[in-house]
């Protein structure tokens, strides 16, 4: 089940939202500047 998921960038800052399935773990890349140091964002 694929749902939406909020990401940020720890390298430029960046946020953006990314198709995130449940219980998968897989690598993403920041859009703006092609870093992998993307950690997800928990909304509250
Ligand atoms: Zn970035």
């Amino acid at each position: 089940m694929a749902e939406e998921a909020r990401f940020r960038c720890l390298r430029c800052g960046s946020e953006f939202t990314l198709p995130y399935t449940h219980g998968v773990t897989e690598e993403r890349t920041c859009p703006k500047c092609a870093s992998n140091s993307v950690r997800r964002v928990k909304d509250k």
